[in-house]
C-alpha cells in the first residue's frame, strides 16, 4: 500500500514526451525503430548480442531482407550475430563451407542425423561411441525408420561391405570415446564417396588443430564443442561444419526443433576458441608423456593412446593427426576396486565426466557412466572395470604425472577398496 502510494507521487501514470511509463520503460534510450540494423561497435571482443528478435526499418527492408539484399537476422532461433561469429570461425578451422553452431553436442549428431537420414535407410556407426549417441541410434533413431548397422572401429572390409549394400551415412568418432579408435578417413571417404554414401566424423576429441576430416575427404565434423572447443568446463554447445548443401539441410530442421546456442554461451565459445591451439598443443604433450609413463607401469595393465605403436590404428592415426588430444584411457590391474582407489588417491584431477577443459579431470567409466550396466554389456563395449579415463588440462605435464605415479606408487591392487561393491548395489536394486 505504501509502496503505491509512493509510486503515485512519483508521477506515475503522467505521461512522458515518448509514452507512457511503461512505454519509456522497454523503449527509452534504446536505438530507435526507424535505425535499420544492428550498429556495429569498435569493441575488440565480439558483442553479446542477447536479443531474441530483429526490427526493420519498414516493409521494403523486410522483403530485401527476405530476398538477401540486406543482410540481417530476423529471430534468434534462426540466427544470431554472436553465434553466427562462432560458427565463421569454425569454418575457417575446418575449412568448411558452411557452419551450424547449437546447443549441445548431442543435439548437434541428433539433428544432423534427423535432417540428413531419409525414412527407410540405413547409417553405419562403430562399436565404440559416445554412450548417449549410441542410446539415439539404439532406441530412438529406428522409431524414424532408419536402421543402425553396427561395424567394428576400423574395419575398413565391413564398411565397404555394408556401404555396398547401401547406406546413407557412416558416421563415426575419431578418435573415439572412450577407448581413442581412429577411422581411416582417406579410405573411408573413397568408400563412401563411390557409393554416394555421407561420412560424418565427430572430431570432438581431435579438434581442428588436431585433425580435419574435411581435408581428409569428409563430408561433415561434428563436435561437441562443450569439451576442447569450449575449454574452460563452464559452457555446453554443439557445432557441425562442413558441405554447405548439407549444412543447409540440417539448419532449416534447427530452424524447426530450435536448439538454440544461448549468444553468452557462443561468446564463451568464442573466447575459449581464442586459445586453442595454446590449450590442446599442451594437452597433446601431456597425454602423450602421461601414456608413455603408464605404459611403462606395472600396476598399469593396458594403456590406450593413437600414437603408441601398440595402438590397433597407429599407423594411419598418425599420418592423418597431429596428435590426439588429452585423454588417454587405461586400464589398472586390480579391476573395479584399484580403479576407484587410484582415482580417489589423485590430487591434481576433478572427478568428473567431460573433458577438454583447462582442469585435468578423472574418470573410472564403470561408476560414472556405466554404474547400471550388467557387466557382460559393459564388457561387449570394452569398458572394463580396472577402466579409466585420464582427460588431462593445461596444468604443468610434470605436475600431472607426478600427481599419477605418486596415485600409482599408492595404489594396493589387491584391496577391496569400496565397502559396496558394484555387485552389492545391482543386488540391492
Ligand atoms: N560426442 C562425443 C565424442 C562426446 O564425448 C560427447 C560428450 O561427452 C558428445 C558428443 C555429446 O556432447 P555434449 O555433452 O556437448 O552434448
Amino acid at each position: 500500500m505504501l509502496a503505491r502510494r509512493a509510486f503515485a507521487l512519483a508521477g506515475a501514470g503522467k505521461r512522458c514526451a515518448s509514452g507512457g511509463v511503461g512505454t519509456v520503460s522497454v523503449k527509452g534510450g534504446e536505438p530507435a525503430r526507424a535505425s535499420g540494423h544492428m550498429k556495429s561497435s569498435d569493441a575488440i571482443a565480439v558483442p553479446i548480442v542477447q536479443t531474441a528478435a530483429y526490427t526493420f526499418k519498414d516493409s521494403q527492408q523486410l522483403i530485401d531482407f527476405n530476398e538477401g539484399r540486406y543482410p540481417s537476422y530476423e529471430y534468434g532461433r534462426y540466427g544470431n550475430p554472436t553465434v553466427r561469429a562462432v560458427e565463421q570461425k569454425m569454418m575457417e578451422l575446418e575449412g568448411a563451407e558452411d557452419c551450424l553452431a547449437s546447443t549441445s553436442g548431442m543435439y548437434t549428431a541428433v539433428s544432423m542425423m534427423m535432417a540428413l537420414l531419409p525414412e527407410g535407410s540405413r547409417v553405419i556407426t562403430t562399436t565404440d561411441c559416445y554412450r548417449r549417441t549410441r542410446q539415439f541410434l539404439n532406441t530412438v533413431i529406428n522409431k524414424m525408420g532408419v536402421t543402425n548397422v553396427v561395424i567394428p572401429p576400423g574395419d575398413l572390409d565391413a564398411l565397404r561391405c555394408e556401404v555396398q549394400r547401401g547406406a546413407a551415412m557412416f558416421f563415426s568418432e575419431s578418435p573415439s570415446n572412450p577407448m581413442l579408435r581412429c577411422v581411416d578417413i582417406p579410405a573411408a571417404s573413397q568408400i563412401c564417396r563411390a557409393a554416394g554414401t555421407i561420412l560424418c566424423i565427430d572430431g570432438t576429441f581431435s579438434t581442428p588443430y588436431n585433425q580435419r576430416p574435411l581435408d581428409l575427404g569428409a563430408d561433415i565434423v561434428i563436435h561437441s564443442a562443450t569439451k576442447y572447443l569450449a575449454g574452460h568446463h563452464d559452457v555446453l554447445a554443439g557445432v557441425l561444419a562442413g558441405r554447405k548443401d548439407l549444412v543447409e539441410q540440417v539448419r532449416a530442421l534447427h530452424g524447426v526443433m530450435g536448439g538454440v546456442l544461448d549468444p553468452h554461451a557462443a561468446y564463451l565459445l568464442l573466447r575459449g576458441l581464442k586459445t586453442l591451439h595454446l590449450r590442446v598443443a599442451r594437452q597433446n604433450a601431456s597425454a602423450e608423456a602421461l601414456a608413455r609413463m603408464l605404459h611403462a607401469h606395472p600396476k598399469v595393465k593396458k594403456t590406450i593412446y593413437p600414437s603408441l605403436p601398440h595402438h590397433p590404428d597407429h599407423a594411419y592415426a598418425t599420418a592423418q593427426a597431429r596428435g590426439f588430444g588429452g585423454v588417454v584411457s587405461f586400464e589398472l590391474h586390480g579391476g573395479l576396486h584399484a580403479g576407484a582407489m587410484f582415482t580417489d588417491t589423485l590430487q591434481m584431477p576433478h572427478i568428473a565426466p567431460s573433458l577438454g577443459g583447462c582442469d585435468s579431470l578423472v574418470e573410472q567409466p564403470t561408476i560414472i557412466s556405466y554404474w547400471n550396466v550388467p557387466p557382460d554389456e559393459r564388457n561387449e563395449i570394452g569398458i572394463q572395470d580396472g577402466l579409466i579415463r585420464f582427460a588431462c588440462g593445461v596444468e604443468e605435464t610434470d605436475d600431472i604425472l607426478a600427481d599419477v605415479a605418486r596415485a600409482l606408487e599408492l595404489l594396493d591392487v589387491e584391496k577391496q577398496y569400496l565397502k559396496d561393491t558394484h555387485e552389492a548395489w545391482r543386488i540391492k536394486g
